[in-house]
C-alpha cells in the first residue's frame, strides 16, 4: 500500500461496533497514509443494549492502553466471571449450572471434571456437576470480584458488565487520541462506481462523502452490506428461534451483586439479569411465533417483582449472518455482519475479533480477492462455531412445558454436521475433548465449556433421579477453592475502593 495521499476509510455508525472498529483499525493501521472518519446520524440511536462480555474485552481495552479504572468507572461496570444458567435443563437435579470463564487455579479442577464426566458418561455415578470444578462459581455465588490480591499472584480471566451507550461514548471520547475525525450525518443515499464498488455516501444536507474503503457499523439496517450491495443474508432462524427481546431496568441490589449475569428460562426464552453499579438490567429474549408480545412482557415483569405498568423497551432481532460480511470495498462489522442472540454474550467478541482479523488482512493485502475470502471465510466459520454452541443450549434441554422447549428439541437433523458429531459424541461416551479437536472448534468454545453446558443439562445416559454423593476428591477440591476465595474482595467493596481511588463521585447510583 504505497500511497501519495491518504487512503480515506469512512466508517458508517457510531455504536459499540463502529467505535470499536474505528479504534482497532486506527491502532493497526498506525503510521500508515490511512485516514479514518466515523460518520453517524445523530437522530438515529444506537441499540444499546449489549451489557455483558466474554473476556476478550479486558484484551481490547489493555491494547489501546486504557486503564480498567478508568473506563469501567465511566461506562458503570462490573467484574464478571461466567454465566449462570438457571432452570435450563428441566431435571430436578440440575436446576441451574454456571459456565465460568476459566483462570489458573483451576487446572487441577478442570482435569478432574473431564475424568469424571467421561467416567460418568460410562455409567459411574460421581458427581460432575460443574460448579463444583472450578473458581469462578465460587467466587460468583461468594459475590466477590475476580481480582486476587497481590499477594495471590495467578492469572485470571473475566468478563465485564457495563452500560453500552456509556462505552460507545467513552470510545468516541477517546477517538482524537487515535486520530480519528468524528462527523455527524445521515446517510440518504449510496453511490456506486463503474465496477460496482461503494464510490460515495450522499448526506441528507446534500454533501458527498467519498472514499476508498467503507466500513458498514449502521447496525440490524446494514446500510451499505445489506441494503446497497445486496449481501445475501443467512438465517439462522430454523434453529435459533428467537428474534425479539424487551427490556427493563430495575434498581442495584448490593445484597445480591453475583459476579455473573444470570439467565433464566422461561416459556417462551430466557431473561438476562446484569449488575451494574447504576442499575440491573433485564431482558426478556424471545421467540414471537411462541408468545405475544403482550404475554411475554407480563410473564417477565411477573419474573422480576415489577409492577404490571412498569414499561418495557422492544428490540427486534435479525438473526444470522452475511455471506460475505466484506463485499467489494465494504466491509460490515457488528450488526450489520450478521448477530446470534446474545445468550452467551458474544456480541462485542465478534466486533473485537471481525475488525482485528480485517484490519490485519486490508493492511497486508489491501482489497486483494485472496485477503477478502480469507477474512470472509474466517468471519463465516466463527460465526457458525458460536451459533453451534448455542443451538447446543436448546437441542439439549429436557424441558417439556411449553411448545416453545419441545419445539427447539425437535429437529436436531437441522443442526450442522458438526453439532451433530459432537452431541453423538458425547451420547456414545467418547472422549470429547478428542472430537473438539479434530473438529478443530476450541477457538470457539473450549472444551470446558461443552462439557459444562453437556452436563450442566444433566445430559448422561443413564440418568440418576437424586445427586451423587460427593467424594472425597471432590471434598478437597471444594475445600481447596474455599480457602482460595479468601484472597479475593467482595465484589461492592472493591468497586468502592476503586471509585474512592479515583475520586469518583457514588457510583451505586439507586442502592436498594
Ligand atoms: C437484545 C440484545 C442483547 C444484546 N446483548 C449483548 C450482550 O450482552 N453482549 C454483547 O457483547 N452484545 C450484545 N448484543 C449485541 C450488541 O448490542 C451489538 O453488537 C452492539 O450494540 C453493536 O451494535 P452496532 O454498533 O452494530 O449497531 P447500533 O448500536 O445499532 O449502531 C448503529 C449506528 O449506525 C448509525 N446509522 C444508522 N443509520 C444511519 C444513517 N442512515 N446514516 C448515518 N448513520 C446511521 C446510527 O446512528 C448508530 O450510530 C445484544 C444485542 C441485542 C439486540
Amino acid at each position: 500500500m504505497q500511497q501519495h495521499k491518504p487512503q480515506q476509510v469512512v466508517v458508517v455508525g457510531g455504536g459499540t461496533a463502529g467505535w470499536m472498529t474505528a479504534l482497532i483499525c486506527a491502532k493497526q493501521w498506525q503510521g500508515k497514509a490511512i485516514a479514518i472518519t466515523l460518520l453517524e446520524a445523530q437522530e438515529i440511536p444506537r441499540n444499546g443494549v449489549g451489557e455483558g462480555s466474554t473476556p476478550a474485552l479486558k484484551r481490547f481495552f489493555d491494547w489501546l492502553e486504557i486503564p480498567e479504572a478508568e473506563w469501567m468507572l465511566a461506562c458503570d461496570a462490573t467484574f464478571k466471571a461466567g454465566i449462570r444458567f438457571e432452570s435450563w435443563s428441566g431435571l430436578a437435579t440440575h436446576p441451574s449450572y454456571f459456565h465460568a470463564f476459566p483462570n489458573e487455579l483451576d487446572r487441577r479442577g478442570e482435569a478432574l471434571f473431564y475424568q469424571r464426566c467421561q467416567a460418568r458418561l460410562k455409567g459411574a455415578q460421581w458427581g460432575c456437576h460443574p460448579d463444583d470444578f472450578f473458581l469462578a462459581s465460587y467466587l460468583s455465588d461468594k459475590q466477590l470480584a475476580p481480582k486476587p490480591e497481590p499477594h495471590f499472584p495467578f492469572l485470571h480471566s473475566y468478563g465485564y458488565h457495563f452500560d453500552a451507550n456509556k462505552v460507545a461514548h467513552f470510545l468516541q471520547q477517546k477517538a482524537p487520541l487515535f486520530g480519528v475525525v468524528h462527523r455527524y450525518g445521515r446517510i440518504t443515499a449510496v453511490e456506486s462506481a463503474v465496477n460496482g464498488d461503494i464510490a460515495a455516501l450522499v448526506l441528507e444536507n446534500g454533501e458527498r462523502m467519498s472514499a476508498d474503503l467503507f466500513i458498514d457499523c449502521s447496525g440490524f439496517r446494514s446500510l451499505l452490506l445489506g441494503q446497497h450491495l445486496r449481501g445475501q443474508f443467512q438465517s439462522y432462524q430454523d434453529v435459533l428461534f428467537n428474534d425479539t427481546a424487551i427490556t427493563l431496568a430495575t434498581d442495584v441490589d448490593t445484597q445480591q451483586f453475583y459476579t455473573c449475569t444470570t439467565s433464566t428460562a422461561l416459556s417462551a426464552g430466557w431473561v438476562w439479569r446484569i449488575p451494574l453499579t447504576s442499575r440491573v438490567g433485564n431482558g426478556y429474549v424471545y421467540s414471537s411465533s411462541h408468545i405475544s408480545d403482550e404475554q411475554a412482557a407480563i410473564e417477565f415483569r411477573q419474573h422480576l417483582g415489577v409492577s404490571p405498568e412498569s414499561e418495557v423497551r422492544k428490540l427486534t432481532m435479525k438473526v444470522g449472518r452475511y455471506e460475505q460480511q466484506w463485499l467489494r470495498n465494504c466491509m460490515a462489522i457488528g450488526l450489520s455482519q450478521g448477530f446470534i442472540e446474545p445468550l452467551e454474550a458474544t456480541g462485542l467478541f465478534v466486533i473485537q475479533q471481525s475488525a482485528a482479523i480485517f484490519a490485519k488482512a486490508y493492511l497486508d493485502g489491501g482489497l486483494s480477492d485472496a485477503h477478502r475470502d480469507y477474512v470472509n471465510s474466517r468471519l463465516r466459520d466463527m460465526f457458525d462455531g458460536i451459533k453451534d454452541y448455542i443451538v447446543a443450549h436448546y437441542k439439549t434441554t429436557s424441558r417439556q412445558d411449553t411448545q416453545y422447549w419441545r419445539d427447539n428439541q425437535a429437529g436436531l437433523e437441522k443442526v450442522s454436521p458438526s453439532l451433530q458429531q459432537l452431541l453423538a459424541s458425547w451420547y456414545e461416551g467418547k472422549d470429547l475433548q478428542q472430537e473438539i479437536a479434530r473438529q478443530n472448534i476450541a477457538q470457539f468454545y473450549s472444551p470446558m465449556s461443552w462439557y459444562s453446558l453437556l452436563s450442566g443439562m444433566g445430559l448422561f445416559p443413564s440418568q440418576v433421579t437424586t445427586a451423587p454423593e460427593a467424594d472425597q476428591a471432590l471434598l478437597e477440591l471444594g475445600d481447596y477453592y474455599q480457602r482460595c476465595c479468601l484472597n479475593y474482595a467482595n465484589h461492592v467493596q472493591y468497586l468502592e475502593k476503586l471509585r474512592k481511588h479515583h475520586a469518583v463521585p457514588n457510583i451505586f447510583a439507586a442502592i436498594r
